[in-house]
Order: structure tokens, then C-alpha cells, then sequence
């Protein structure tokens, strides 16, 4: 059955074209790659992506949050898994019993692990993870070679890899990115003179890949670009890459309100003259926003939503929408036509970048998985 006969509103993820934009990736940077799949794969859906990534060879995922962990586990997803950032204590023993690669950056973290380790009877696998310049989590770099080693003396830790995050890869001046990349590479020569240096040395997110061959050492950690959306408007993204999610939705009704009608909440929109007013049943409990200057596309044309966003439906203007009917596809990210409207263009809409727009589209849209 179509999508458009049982939704009112859904995401399409093409999944070719996951694997695809993966493929050119790893050309282009000749790394292996670590995707992360954290915030439900960017809003695409964790498990479907994780899966087709593992089919196109993708070895190593990062989530933010355990529930997701878990989740992969028992669908049977054999592959690494790193918690990128914060756990909470009382779930570090189920993520270790899951072969669950946890991060850590303070001497309780160390002790936390130990005794969960202990309690699973299994080796913790450990990333350390130092702040070269992000100002977020992380040890200090001058605690960072401290910390290796007492996590190394335990018999309960696997240190496994070392990892910093960058701050402004995504920006035209390298400046800032070359300082982190220095600062990393110094606590990389520390703890190899100590001989603590793990097997997975790993800083680059999506510009970094993208941008700064300086940052790949031996793993990769890009998560938008995979999603074929660029880091930002300064990072030059590889041909072929391509947009795998559309977000999609249908005409419900048509009306041809008379002059001086008002339209939504407020009235914020009121006819000049007899105008043709379509329905969409999507609103902002599908994490449609609420502002103005909202567009979607009819008919291969674009047509501006007018009127406030009500939770479950907005009002488009289908003037100069060659002959609409009810049941017509409407796209809000995505082609038609000649048409596209990207997240990009939606994110600047929106006043934020196309992360949150494709991160926010509400958990209630299905997200379906075409052939
Ligand atoms: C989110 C995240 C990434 C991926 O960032 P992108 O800009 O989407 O490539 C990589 N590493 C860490 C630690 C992250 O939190």
C-alpha cells in the first residue's frame, strides 16, 4: 500500500543512499568509519540506518544515550558501540555486560567502572576522552596521561581508544581546528612515551573528515554528512553525496475561502480576494514549527504556508498550484519536480542549522524504509 494512504504525514529514508554517501566517505578519507547514530540516527530512524551501515561495512557506532545501546543489541547488531558522553552510574554495568564501549574523563569514571566490571566479571571497554578545545566533557590535557595510567593498572579496564571532539571544523578559518589537532597530537606523544597509548586514536566528526585530513587518524566520526547533509555552508562536500531523508506529507482538504476570511489561530492570515486554501495535516506535534515563512511543495511548485502552525495541521496558499486535488503529495524537506526544498533551506526558516530540523521531526511521524 502507499505511504499516502495510510499516513497523513511520514518520513521516506532511502537507505541505497545511506550506504552510497558511506561508500563516498570512506573514499575520500581512506578511514574506517565510526557512524554515529546517536538522537535516533539524526532523526532517521537508529536501527534501519545502523543496519544498513553495517551491510555497507561500518564496524563502529556511536550513540549518546544507552536505551539505544540496548535496543541495538537485542536486535542483534554485533558491531562496536561507543557511548559517546555521559552515563549514568547505576546503567554502566549493563552497558559493559553488553560489550558496550563507554567514555571517560575523571578518576570516578575510572572507579565507577571498575566495580561495575567487576560485577559483569568482564573487562570495561574505555574510551578517554581529553578536551583539546571544545570546552565540553573531557579531561583536561594535563590530567590526561594521569588518568590513562591508572586506568590502565586495572585488570578491569580495556583501554581501547583515546578521543577528543572538534570545536569549529566546520568554519572556514582552520586556525582554531589546527590548535586542537596539535594539543591532541602532544597527548598522543605522552602516552606513547608511557607506552598507554590505546589502539583507536579518533577526533574528526563530519567537517573534520571532510576538511581536515590532519583529524582522521585511525578512526572517523561523522554523523550529518553520512545522513548526506553538509556539516555547515563552509565545508565543501564530495559529489554524489546525497540527502536521505524526505519528509513527506498529503493535501486534506482544499477550500475556496472568500475575500477578508481569516485562516488559523488568530487570524494572523486573512484573504485578500477569493483564494484557493489547502489543508496539511502535519503541525508542530510532528515537530513542524511554529513560525512564519514556512514552504512546502505541491505539485512540482512551491506554496507558502500561511497562517499560524496548529498542533495537528497548517494551512498552505495553492494559488499558481496547477490543479490541486485532496490526496496530493506534499513535500516539506525533500524533491518534486524540478523542485527540492532541503533541511538546509528549512533550518534557515527555522533560525538553526539542519541537525535540529532533521533531529526534531516528532517521534510520531513513521519513518518508512522504500526499497
Ligand atoms: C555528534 C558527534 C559527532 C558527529 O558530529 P557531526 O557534526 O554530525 O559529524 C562526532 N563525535 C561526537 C563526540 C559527537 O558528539
Amino acid at each position: 500500500m502507499k505511504a499516502e494512504q495510510v499516513f497523513a504525514t511520514w518520513v521516506e529514508v532511502d537507505l541505497n543512499t545511506l550506504k552510497n554517501n558511506l561508500k563516498i566517505i570512506e573514499q575520500h578519507t581512506n578511514t574506517p568509519i565510526l557512524a554515529v547514530v546517536k538522537a535516533n540516527g539524526y532523526g532517521h530512524g537508529y536501527l534501519p540506518i545502523t543496519k544498513a551501515a553495517e551491510e555497507a561495512g561500518v564496524t563502529w557506532f556511536g550513540v549518546a544515550r544507552p536505551r539505544m545501546a540496548v535496543k541495538m543489541r537485542e536486535e542483534g547488531i554485533q558491531a562496536n558501540i561507543l557511548i559517546l558522553g555521559y552515563l549514568a552510574p547505576e546503567r554502566i554495568e549493563e552497558m559493559i555486560c553488553l560489550d558496550v564501549s563507554l567514555t571517560i574523563w575523571t578518576l570516578e569514571h575510572i572507579q565507577q567502572t571498575i566495580s561495575a566490571a567487576k560485577n559483569c566479571q568482564v573487562p570495561a571497554r574505555v574510551h578517554l576522552l581529553a578536551d583539546s578545545g571544545m570546552g565540553r566533557l573531557g579531561c583536561m590535557p594535563g590530567e590526561t596521561t594521569k588518568l590513562a595510567e591508572i586506568a590502565s593498572a586495572s585488570e578491569w579496564i580495556k583501554l581501547e581508544g583515546f578521543f577528543s571532539h572538534l570545536a569549529t571544523a566546520d568554519e572556514q578559518d582552520p586556525g582554531q581546528t589546527q590548535q586542537q589537532v596539535k594539543i591532541f597530537n602532544q597527548l598522543i606523544d605522552e602516552l606513547s612515551q608511557k607506552n598507554l597509548l590505546p589502539e583507536i586514536i579518533h577526533l574528526a566528526n563530519s567537517a573534520g573528515s571532510l576538511a581536515h585530513s590532519s583529524t582522521h587518524f585511525n578512526l572517523i566520526r561523522p554523523g550529518i554528512i553520512i545522513y548526506g547533509l553538509p556539516p555547515s555552508s563552509e565545508v565543501q562536500i564530495p559529489e554524489g553525496i546525497q540527502p536521505v531523508l524526505s519528509w513527506k506529507s498529503v493535501l486534506a482538504s482544499i477550500k475556496d475561502l472568500p475575500p477578508h476570511h481569516g485562516v488559523s489561530y488568530g487570524h494572523q492570515y486573512v484573504t485578500t480576494k477569493q483564494e484557493l486554501i489547502g489543508v496539511i495535516p502535519i503541525g508542530y506535534a510532528d515537530g513542524y514549527r511554529r513560525v512564519p515563512g514556512n514552504e512546502v511543495l505541491i505539485n512540482g511548485h512551491r506554496a507558502p504556508v500561511v497562517g499560524k502552525v496548529c498542533m495537528d495541521q497548517c494551512m498552505v496558499l495553492l494559488e499558481g498550484i496547477p490543479d490541486p486535488h485532496v490526496g496530493d503529495e506534499v513535500i516539506l524537506i525533500g524533491k518534486q519536480g524540478d523542485q527540492e526544498i532541503s533541511a538546509e533551506q528549512v533550518a534557515k526558516i527555522w533560525q538553526t542549522i539542519n541537525y535540529e530540523v532533521t533531529c526534531g521531526i516528532g517521534s510520531r511521524v513513521p519513518r518508512i524504509y522504500p526499497e
